[in-house]
């Protein structure tokens, strides 16, 4: 293996693959948008320690996926695995939760790094979008974050959705199944893996989403959370499933849900794809409701909710399902005829670009044929051509690359005759 390799588990993006993700991104923004939030960026380095305490030291993002050092002074730091920590952290740091306005919306995107096996959709640094609504305990706001990422999904055209939710209940509840779960396990630790034993001690309800096929057997007969919900946390429930009723989103209770992060309280949700063929393509996303965080990183006892999805993810899903568009590099393609016309050809490229369209600065001239293949590779929709006779006669042909219709124009009528066609074209 050569030093120079990409390191395993990421990616390069380039071209269209950069733009589609970018695409990705901006639809995500813009559903947010659409529903009050402002964007937060904070660093992708933080102190170790906030993550243990965030995400929870009996998470396996936390145990056995974080990209975790010491840096030059001693600090322990890692690189974000997951943003709410972060985010949650900038309110306290920034005092934001002092705003009158609560609750507090925002949005970000960006890289987080988790040391997990690779495989399909699955890296190591990976890009997520996400939200977070901090400040207020309402089923209303849970239900909002769900609606803002299903209006980036129906914006992307995504067909066959399914919204996976559970309960995770309030603390009392967390408590009493704690127990339970412990009473259930005490007896058969000898045959658990290592990591459960673990897990028993920090968080026995880890436990559940062990990937070992054993555990995962063990934990078919476990107790149920949702036999273990305090009253209030069933009556939250109920008012949040009436608010997804009232606003039509489908959705399918799912009582083995339980999300791989530790800080989850009460309402959580899942967006899974499915095939044609009803294949589930695993979650694209998922959030839910939490209510000791801010406390935890030092702010005052609110709750918050929020999502992130994995935009690798999304971007293979529209492969798939052939939803990806690919973006013109280019929307006008010059072909200077013969060596002569190249100096005018620059100028004309400059000429066109203040009139806002994109062109690239043509280096030779090109036969006619091959010419037109690459305005094709580039998205070129239309093709302006010239040789030494246009020149003296201050003339220009333009053809139409889709329709192969050719016409000359005056060269002073350039600006008008790109206005009037990328104006029909954006029309049809
Ligand atoms: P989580 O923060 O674990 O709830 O993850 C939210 C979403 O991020 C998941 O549903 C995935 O779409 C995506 N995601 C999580 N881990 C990875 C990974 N290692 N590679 C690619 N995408 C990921």
């Amino acid at each position: 293996m050569s030093e120079f390799n990409a390191v395993k588990g990421t990616k390069d993006f380039y071209g269209q693959e950069a733009f589609a993700l970018r695409e990705i991104e901006n639809i995500f923004r813009a559903s947010a948008s659409l529903f009050g939030y402002e964007e937060m960026e904070t660093p992708i380095l933080e102190n170790y320690a906030l993550f243990a305490r965030g995400a929870g030291e009996g998470s396996d993002v936390v145990r056995k996926e974080m990209y975790d050092f010491n840096d030059k002074g001693g600090r322990r730091l890692a690189l974000r695995p997951e943003f709410t920590a972060g985010i949650l952290r900038a309110i306290v740091t920034n005092k934001l939760y002092a705003n009158p306005d609560l609750p507090l919306r925002y949005f970000y995107s960006g890289p987080a790094f988790r040391y997990e096996r690779p495989q399909l959709g699955r890296y190591r640094e990976f890009h997520q979008f996400g939200i977070e609504a901090v400040g207020v305990n309402d089923p209303l706001l849970d239900v909002e974050t769900l609606m803002v990422a299903l209006t980036a999904f129906s914006l992307l055209k995504f067909p066959s959705l399914k919204v996976k939710i559970n309960s995770l209940g309030d603390e009392k509840t967390r408590t009493s199944y704690r127990d339970a779960l412990r009473k259930y396990y005490a007896d058969k630790l000898d045959v658990v893996c290592e990591d459960c034993k673990e897990r028993f001690r920090l968080n026995p309800l880890r436990m559940l989403d062990c990937k070992v096929e054993s555990d995962h057997l063990l934990s078919l007969d476990a107790p149920k959370l949702s036999d273990y919900l305090s009253e209030e946390s069933k009556a939250r429930f109920e008012k949040t499933k009436a608010y997804l009723d009232e606003f039509g989103i489908a959705y399918e209770v799912d009582t083995s849900l339980v999300r791989g992060l530790d800080y989850y309280t009460e309402f959580i949700y899942e967006i899974h794809a499915f095939s044609p063929s009803g294949k589930d393509y695993g979650a694209l996303g998922g959030g839910g409701h939490y209510d000791g965080l801010l406390k935890e990183v030092g702010g005052p006892d609110y709750s918050g909710v929020g999502f992130a999805v994995g935009e690798e993810r999304i971007l293979s899903l529209l492969d798939e399902f052939g939803l990806r568009k690919n973006e013109p590099i280019v929307d006008v393609i010059l072909l200077p005829i013969g060596e002569e016309a190249l100096p005018y050809a620059q100028k004309l490229a400059n000429e066109v670009r203040l009139l806002g369209y994109a062109v690239e600065t043509p280096l030779k001239s090109m036969k006619i044929n091959a010419a037109f293949k690459k305005a094709e590779r580039k998205g070129a929709s239309l093709a302006i051509l010239f040789g030494e006779e246009e020149i003296k006669e201050g003339k220009l042909q333009i053809k139409d690359l889709a329709k192969a219709e050719q016409k000359e124009i005056m060269r002073e009528n350039l600006a008008q005759t790109l206005d009037e066609f990328f104006q029909k074209e954006e029309e049809e």
